[in-house]
């Protein structure tokens, strides 16, 4: 049998978690407590940790608790809202985990169009409570990704050549600082704060709750468009993603045709090239705008239409069940034929059934943001692509790996939200130089010690 090790929480004093845990809204869970095991977890299943404390804050008074015990403790301290970091950092063995996942309100203001919501709150809870309105937050592509993680690293998704990234969209936000003040930063409130946390991540401190301006979305030309894995189809997508009205934002996959109940069953698992559409305008225009990619080849399957924007998320509702994945990630100026071969070839061997090779065409809205306006810089790229392999042991890792050192050389940076655990060059790589060093003064100013270093950690300035 495995023994769980449990360094720090050997050595910590019973007394102190008593008080903290006297003095919390929320609940404080630890080892031996019934939901202990539970609590621990995050959506990977890979990420097995056992935390000497767990803090599911009820409110940003917790926060500041939590915050302030892990520092004067010295223990390491892991913040967490939808516990979604491809890179494990959701959960910490010995140290104090901040689950913020319980604070998940969200008041929306109809006639001004805006929202506020706690970080705990996912995309999807977001959604629930703005649709009523015909309203929608730009957030990713997945309804279980946490809105504190997402916002923090840009948040890119289903509406971003129409209205930008998730940050774009920010207006404010409430956090906890290292030193436990509860803090506004807005373009007039701690600026430099307030560029910083759009796209630095979690690095300066914990963010209680996000203000937002929402966009007038509710039905929507979306779904699916299934078409033939050939170079010509690739390529003919991705000449005509970049070059399509702002409205239409999609996300392209390499990747095996998965079962529902419109498709025939003898074809599940059949490698395709998927375009999942998002239109949001005038539902015929919308239409006219999608027969150049039904043009590219015979459709295998067609399920695109009109339908209610929350519709769309179904088409990644297995994404949002707790799994494993192995990522690897990097934005690209231009689809060379090059990277379309290697994406090809390569897919013909996926050990994974869910393995997919996912190119977002970026542009609109999001590169008409002067770079520096926020943190997140890499505005100017065509294309994310991303590797995502779901499933867990050493072939898929391998297979991914493998892929991504045949597109590397052709990359030129990356979103911080899709670096796994790769070590302090792939953080660099999120960042241009001007840009990282920016981040690095202001980390230097809000968090001198690190404390919030478990994350794609920017270091302070020396
Ligand atoms: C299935 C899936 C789909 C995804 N799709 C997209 C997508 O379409 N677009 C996109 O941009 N990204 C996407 N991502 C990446 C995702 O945005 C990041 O992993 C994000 O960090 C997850 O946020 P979270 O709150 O769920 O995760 P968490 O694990 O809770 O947080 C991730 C990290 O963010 C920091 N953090 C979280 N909350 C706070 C807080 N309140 N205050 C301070 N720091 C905090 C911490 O450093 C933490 O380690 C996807 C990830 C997955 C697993």
């Amino acid at each position: 049998m495995v023994v769980a090790p449990r360094p720090a929480f050997e050595r910590l004093d019973p007394t102190l978690i008593e008080a903290l845990k006297m003095r919390v809204v929320g609940t404080l869970i630890q080892p031996g407590d019934e939901e202990y095991d539970r609590a621990r977890q995050t959506h990977d299943p890979a990420v097995d940790r056992y935390p000497a404390v767990i803090v599911r804050a009820g409110d940003a008074a917790d926060v500041i608790r939590a915050v302030t015990f892990a520092r004067e403790q010295g223990l390491p301290l892991a913040v967490r809202s939808g516990g979604h970091s491809l890179a494990g950092h959701g959960s910490v063995d010995g140290g104090v985990v901040l689950d913020l996942s319980h604070m998940k309100a969200v008041s929306v203001d109809p006639v001004r169009q805006t929202a506020w919501v706690q970080a705990g709150a996912t995309a999807g809870d977001v959604l629930t409570h703005t649709q009523p309105h015909g309203l929608a937050l730009a957030t990713g592509d997945t309804s279980s990704v946490g809105i504190g993680g997402l916002t923090l690293g840009g948040g890119m998704g289903w509406l971003v050549r129409k209205y930008g990234l998730t940050i774009d969209n920010l207006t404010a936000v409430e956090m906890v600082t290292a030193d436990g003040r509860l803090i506004v930063a807005s373009p007039n409130e701690h600026p430099d704060l307030f560029w910083a946390v759009r796209g630095g991540g979690g690095n300066f401190g914990v963010a209680t709750a996000f203000e937002f301006r929402l966009a007038p979305v509710s039905t929507i030309v979306g779904g699916a468009l299934i078409l033939p894995p050939t170079p010509a189809v690739v390529r003919g997508y991705a000449d005509y993603a970049l070059t399509a009205p702002d409205e239409l934002t999609t996300i392209a996959a390499v990747m095996p045709l998965p079962p529902h109940p419109a498709i025939p069953a003898e074809v599940h698992g059949m490698l395709t090239f998927t375009i999942l559409i998002c239109y949001v305008g005038d539902l015929e225009e919308g239409q006219r705008v999608l027969d150049p990619l039904r043009a590219l080849a015979t459709p295998l399957a067609d399920l695109t239409g009109p339908m209610p924007y929350p519709a769309l998320y179904q088409f990644t509702a297995q994404a949002a069940e707790r799994h494993t994945a192995s990522v690897r990630a990097g934005f690209l100026d231009e689809l060379s034929d090059e990277v379309i071969g290697a994406i090809l070839e390569h897919s013909q061997s996926r050990p994974a059934p869910m393995g997919m090779v996912q190119i977002r065409a970026l542009g609109g809205a999001m590169a008409r943001v002067p770079k520096d306006t926020t943190a997140f810089a890499h505005r100017d790229k065509s294309f994310l692509v991303a590797i995502i392999n779901m499933g867990d042991g050493s072939e898929v890792a391998t297979w991914t790996e493998a892929l991504w050192q045949r597109l590397r050389p052709y990359t030129a940076g990356v979103a911080v939200n899709f670096v796994g655990d790769e070590g302090d060059e792939r953080v660099r790589e999120a960042y241009p130089t001007p840009t990282y060093e920016r981040l690095a003064e202001v980390k230097r100013r809000y968090d001198p010690t690190n404390l919030f270093r478990l994350n794609q950690n920017i270091q302070p300035a020396g």
